[in-house]
C-alpha cells in the first residue's frame, strides 16, 4: 500500500522528490499520496505549507489516514493561493450563510403552510386576504435571495480538490 503511487521496478522519484531535488527513498513518505505525473499536487501544498511541515504532519498520522489529510491539505492549499485572505475559511462562510438564508426560508415556508393550514380548516371566511398577504410576503422574500450564485459556488467546490 505504502508503494501503491509508484510502479514497481522504476527509480523516477516522486513528485516531492523531484520538487525537492532529492533521491525518492523506497520508504518515501510522500510517494503513495504525490505521484509523479501529478506535480502542480504536491508544489502546491509546499507553497503554502511547506514541504517538512507537509512531511510532520503526514508522519504523525496512521497510514490509512494520510490519503484524505492530502487531499484536505491539497483542497486548503488550493483554496489560499485562489483567495489569500480568507482561504477556505471563505468557501465556509459563504456556505454558512447560504445555510442561514436557506433555513430562514424553510422558516417562512413552514409558518406559511401552518397559516394556510389554519386559514383553510379554521377559518374559511377570512382566507382569500389574509392568504393574499401572506404570498405576497413570501414572493418578495425569496426574489431578494436569489444575488447568492449557487452555480459558481458548485464550480468552486469542484476545481479545489484537483
Ligand atoms: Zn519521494
Amino acid at each position: 500500500m505504502k508503494e501503491s503511487g509508484r510502479k514497481q521496478g522504476t527509480l523516477s522519484p516522486c513528485a516531492a522528490c523531484k520538487l525537492l531535488r532529492r533521491r525518492c527513498a523506497r520508504d518515501c513518505v510522500f510517494a503513495p499520496y504525490f505521484p509523479a505525473d501529478q506535480p502542480q499536487k504536491f508544489a502546491i501544498v509546499h507553497k503554502v505549507f511547506g514541504a517538512s511541515n507537509v512531511n510532520k504532519m503526514l508522519q504523525e498520522l496512521p497510514e490509512h489516514q494520510r490519503s484524505d489529510a492530502v487531499s484536505s491539505m491539497v483542497y486548503e492549499a488550493n483554496a489560499r493561493v485562489r483567495d489569500p485572505v480568507y482561504g477556505c475559511v471563505g468557501a465556509i462562510s459563504s456556505l454558512q450563510q447560504q445555510v442561514d438564508v436557506l433555513q430562514n426560508q424553510l422558516a417562512l415556508a413552514q409558518a406559511e403552510v401552518v397559516h394556510m393550514r389554519l386559514q383553510t380548516h379554521q377559518f374559511p371566511s377570512t382566507s382569500s386576504s389574509a392568504m393574499a398577504a401572506t404570498n405576497n410576503n413570501s414572493s418578495h422574500s425569496r426574489r431578494s435571495y436569489y444575488p447568492l450564485n449557487e452555480v459558481e459556488q458548485a464550480d468552486v467546490e469542484d476545481s479545489l480538490w484537483s
